[in-house]
């Protein structure tokens, strides 16, 4: 499904500022996926812009992958009130947004608890199972999924910053590859 500006599909547009849609190269091969947008986003309209993007684009910067060479979204487009995760419902209700976007991506990049749920529809344990790639059916799409550590995780984490330079490496690879 297309994305809507004015989405009403869920609660959250009730008390969104606007919907934050996805950014980057829509037409990468490579897909980051986040939870929700924060503040900033909601304010700003574009997705990791605030704390959770300057981590990441420090880790990106790290390893060389410039953002503009990823296409990046989350797996809601509307910020839950005070941050709280999304609800099964609103991931449920988005979940048709992320189905298009995610049409022709080579790899999907979850960074997160959220976002490994909403693709893998099982909780993770990201010790284990970070950078171990699945493929999954998304939609009418066969997708490669890479459960990440939320760029959150990295700042106090030191196992989980280094974990997700390793996903931001395997996407970088890929596209270097392929892209
Ligand atoms: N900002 C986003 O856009 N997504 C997150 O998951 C966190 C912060």
């Amino acid at each position: 499904m297309e994305m809507d500006l004015h989405c009403t599909r869920c609660v959250l547009s009730e008390s969104r500022t606007q919907v934050v849609p996805p950014d980057g190269d829509l037409d990468s091969i490579v897909c980051f996926v986040g939870e929700a947008p924060g503040e900033k986003e909601d304010l700003i309209g574009r997705p990791f812009v605030g704390r959770a993007g300057k981590m990441l684009d420090r880790l990106m910067l790290a390893e060389d992958l410039d953002r503009s060479m990823i296409m990046i979204t989350n797996t809601v487009k509307c910020r839950p009130p005070k941050n709280r995760n999304p609800a099964k419902e609103e991931m449920a209700a988005c979940f048709p947004y992320l189905e298009q976007e995610l049409e022709g991506r080579r790899l999907v990049v979850a960074m997160g608890r959220v976002a490994c749920m909403n693709l893998l529809g099982k909780d993770v344990k990201l010790e284990k199972e970070a950078n171990v790639p699945r493929e999954v059916q998304v939609g009418g799409n066969r997708v490669e999924v890479l459960p990440a550590y939320h760029p959150v995780a990295c700042f106090f984490n030191i196992k989980a910053r280094e974990s997700l330079r390793e996903s931001i490496r395997i996407a970088k690879g890929l596209i270097e590859r392929d892209g």
